[in-house]
């Protein structure tokens, strides 16, 4: 199923909501959450794709020390997936005005144009992850293509925030053999997701809170859209029912500890109620 829409101030000249992978996940406690695909777009690449050339070659490095232990805490990290967009200035607000932190899964092709606001996702305390370029589906696609889109975005992050993401999020949450072995190769962690909001279809800001908080589980990975005003509209309400509760906001890299595998994938499947740790004590 495709159908068309009009995206919120950003500048490509087309845009295609598509549908991916569906998956039901089966959480603790018995709750069951649909989970489906986040948005897709398809844009051609930019000169800063062009001037971007050859592999990258690193080795796999811990992310630095958690500034939260998950092991005692309870924590929950949220994702905010296909920006960096003029609006993420007021996700951030946000988040810096309840001391939480997030991972933003940017796409390479925003990064061009909304370089300050990448920055200041660094700088605030966030962590970048890779999103691909154009949002294409790397499953099963060439592997020049899925090299390509990879490591332009590594080189277009780099260039604003200094160092290269160690996460990735696969478009649809759709991975492959030569995807793993890819992103080993590129020292990146696969990221997909313990709760997908659906927030790319259902513009409702009072239904995404209510799945946010529904399913919300220590350790969990939270999907959703910083490209999407009714999204950010639900994220002050989230995350002060959830501190009410004793979560504490982190990075996917703090989540695990800096602990992530190159080319394993987290949670081990989409929905899976293996997520990041959790306190061994109420
Ligand atoms: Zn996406």
């Amino acid at each position: 199923m495709v159908s068309e829409t009009m995206l919120e101030k950003i500048s490509a000249p087309a845009r295609r909501w598509g549908v991916g992978a569906a998956a039901i996940g089966g959480l603790a406690g018995g709750l069951v959450i649909a989970l489906s695909a986040c948005s897709s777009e398809h844009r051609s690449v930019t000169s800063a794709a062009k001037t971007a050339a050859g592999k990258i070659h690193r080795s796999a490095k811990a992310s630095p020390t958690s500034k939260v232990n998950c092991h005692v805490r309870k924590c929950i990290a949220l994702t905010f997936d296909d920006g960096p967009v003029p609006g993420t200035a007021q996700l951030l607000d946000i988040l810096k005005a309840n001391g939480a932190r997030a991972t933003f899964f940017v796409l390479g092709s925003q990064v061009e144009g909304n370089s300050d606001m990448l920055k200041r996702e660094a700088v605030e305390g966030h962590e970048i992850g890779n999103h691909t370029f154009t949002h294409a589906k790397l499953a099963g696609a060439p592997t020049a293509k899925v090299e390509t889109e990879i490591t332009h975005t590594q080189d277009a992050i780099k260039k604003v925030i200094g160092k290269l993401p160690l996460v990735f999020r696969p478009t649809y949450g759709a991975t492959d053999k030569q995807l793993d072995a890819i992103t080993k190769q590129q020292a990146l962690a696969q990221i997909l997701w313990s709760v997908d909001t659906v927030d790319w279809r259902d513009r409702n800001t009072a239904l995404i809170k209510e799945r946010v908080l529904k399913g919300a589980q220590p350790g969990y990975i939270i999907l959703m859209h910083d490209i999407r005003p009714t999204t950010v509209a639900a994220v002050p309400d989230i995350l002060k029912t959830l501190a009410s509760q004793g979560y504490a906001f982190v990075t996917i890299s703090e989540l695990y500890d800096g602990q992530l595998t190159p080319g394993g994938k987290y949670p081990p499947f989409l929905g899976s109620p293996t997520a990041g740790p959790a306190p061994t004590t109420p």
